[in-house]
């Protein structure tokens, strides 16, 4: 071949983006010969192509990564030829991507590999953002716990592209979806499902939104899966319908919101029947709810949505003087560790729905929102209301006189012992002792109905003479112990003036003609006694002084008084 013929036909091949290069299998690439659409192609112009051209041998190409001759040289014996890529620093300094055919060639006991040069730098480009793309799906769609998948809108669902994802659920390859099912789809879908998942797909194609369906697919173990498929239709340019899908694996969730129905249900056939009302509150948005029992007996006209605490206590189901017992437990309520969650009980007083309040266990169950902090409680209630009456009077009974309605001893002394028990350093008290002189002859001559009847008005009178927190008890036939807390002497000798006064006043009927006394000891906390006993004996031994110099008498307690009281003085 001539040099023009040679000229012509490498021009040709550069018309055909090829070029043709010769280089030595040295670590330079030290280019042997190589045609001018190579220098074109490497961004030089005429002039210095040509001065390259007959510098021949000597021009060193810049190629990156270093290439593998013995690679190269295997490939060559094995085919003849060998393909490989070469990266080719531009003139500029930018690269190109060219694939190079070449064969073997020695001359003069040297090597050369020679062929033609295709720029493949678009085919890599697009070959590296196919890559990307299909990368990116992938990282995209590998956390969701489900796939991806494009199908034709056929009567098959017919499989074109599946996610490792899906594979992944399925359990499944790929290859085996072919295989096994000709990829349609529609073959993996639950038997049950199929048709209402065809007819999905007839609504889908219509439209170009995103649709949601949620249906079964059956995994190579046989296992049946819940998916949430959310797809959209679209035409490509041929008019060919194509459904890309996103699935999602909501078996779990499915599991768990049937077994969340399953148990409300159950909820609500448990409040529906139990015999005690309920209550059900939620916190957060203060609903309420109240079983048909409670309706039934505290009447059907509470709001079911506000605060459970102003409910109570505006609506007037809680008794008025309950309503710090429930402030106290709703403060309690607030500061309960989440797993407290059985809340005890608590007594109050509500009203029922024709308006008479009754006492009422509540047992409350609280629950927690996940974070600690209480979100609903459950309030079971339960009448209690003739149980606790009857304790309350049965209790009533144990600390009282039933004939004046005083304390009794028991109860007297252990007042007494408490108060003193609760009082500060510096703080007085008085102790007075009370017995109504010749009460005998009141019972000899007029019976005792009618002694019975004087007790009962000095009981009446004298607890009238007091405040409310001061003890006034029955501690014998006709004798009364009076506790005073926080006395001066002024106020002491007050009251027993005015104790001495009320029973000369005393009128009991109009057959008690004689004037009626009452003879009156007083001991002092702490300088007489500590306790309710010594208290007692010392203002008791006051008492029988004031009997002993004559009656309807009043003694404050000093040292050795009782010798008076034992009548050896007077
Ligand atoms: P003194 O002035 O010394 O106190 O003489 P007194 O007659 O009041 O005698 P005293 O206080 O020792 O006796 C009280 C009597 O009260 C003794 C008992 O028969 C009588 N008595 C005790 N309990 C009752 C009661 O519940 N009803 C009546 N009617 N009498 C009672
Ligand atoms: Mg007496």
């Amino acid at each position: 071949m001539g040099e023009i013929d040679r000229i012509d036909s490498e021009r040709l091949l550069g018309e055909l983006g090829y070029s043709v290069l010769c280089v030595r299998s040295d670590e330079e690439l030290t280019i042997a010969y190589a045609g001018e659409p190579f220098y074109e192609a490497l961004g030089f112009r005429d002039g210095e192509i040509t001065a390259l051209l007959q510098r021949g041998e000597d021009t060193v190409l810049r190629n990156e990564p270093p290439i593998d001759w013995k690679r190269v040289r295997d490939e060559i014996r094995k085919n003849g030829y060998a393909e490989l890529e070469l990266r080719l620093i531009k003139k500029n300094g930018h690269h190109i991507w060219a694939a190079f055919r070449t064969r073997l060639f020695s001359e003069n006991g040297k090597e050369y590999f020679c062929g033609i040069l295709n720029d493949i730098t678009l085919t890599r480009r697009s070959r590296r953002i196919q890559r990307e793309q299909a990368e990116e799906l992938e990282a995209l769609t590998a956390n969701v716990p489900g796939g991806v998948l494009c199908c034709r809108a056929d009567e098959n669902m017919t499989l074109n592209l599946v996610s490792s994802g899906f594979c992944r659920i399925t359990g499944y390859t790929a290859g085996e979806i072919a295989e096994r099912f000709g990829n349609r789809f529609i073959e993996i879908v639950y038997p049950e499902d199929r048709g209402r998942l065809m007819l999905h797909l007839k609504n889908c194609t219509c439209r170009n939104d995103i649709t949601e369906i949620t249906f079964r697919i059956v995994g190579k173990d046989g296992n049946v899966m819940w998916v949430l498929d959310k797809a959209r239709c679209t035409a490509d340019c041929s008019g060919n319908l194509w459904v890309y899908s996103v699935l999602i694996d909501i078996t779990g969730m499915k599991k768990a919101q049937d077994e969340l129905a399953a148990s409300e249900e159950r909820y609500r056939l448990i409040l529906e029947h139990v015999a005690d009302p309920v209550l059900d509150c939620n916190f957060k948005t203060q609903q309420l709810y109240y079983s048909p029992t409670f309706l039934q007996k505290f009447g059907d006209f509470y709001p079911d949505h506000g605060d459970i605490l102003e409910i109570a206590e505006k609506s007037g189901i809680l008794y008025d003087g309950d309503r710090d017992v429930l402030r106290k437990k709703v403060r309690e309520l607030s500061q309960a560790k989440f797993h407290e969650k059985d809340f005890g009980n608590m007594e109050f007083r509500l009203r029922d729905r024709n308006g008479k309040y009754l006492w009422c266990s509540i047992h409350a169950f609280l629950f927690n929102d996940g974070m600690g902090e209480p979100e609903r409680m459950i309030a079971v209630v339960s009448d209690i209301d003739r149980q606790k009456r009857e304790n309350i009077d049965l209790r009533r009974k144990a600390e009282h006189d039933l004939l004046t309605g005083l304390y009794n001893r028991v109860t007297t002394t252990a007042m007494v012992d408490g108060a003193i028990a609760r009082s500060g350093p510096g703080q007085r008290h008085a102790l007075f002792v009370i017995d109504i002189d010749n009460f005998k002859l009141v019972n000899d001559s007029l019976g005792h109905l009618c002694g019975d009847q004087l007790i009962v008005e000095t009981a009446g009178q004298i607890r009238r003479q007091f405040r409310e927190d001061d003890v006034v008890g029955r501690v014998g036939g006709d004798e009364f112990v009076i506790f005073l807390k926080n006395v001066t002497s002024g106020l002491v000798l007050n009251k027993a003036g005015i104790l001495q006064r009320m029973f000369a006043d005393l009128q009991i009927n109009e057959k008690v003609s004689n004037p009626i006394s009452g003879s009156i000891g007083v001991s002092f906390y702490p300088i007489d006694g500590r306790n309710y006993e010594e208290l007692f004996r010392k203002a008791d031994a006051a008492m029988y002084a004031a009997k002993n110099s004559g009656k309807n008498a009043f003694r404050i307690y000093v040292h050795g008084i009782e010798a008076i009281a034992h009548g050896d003085v007077r």
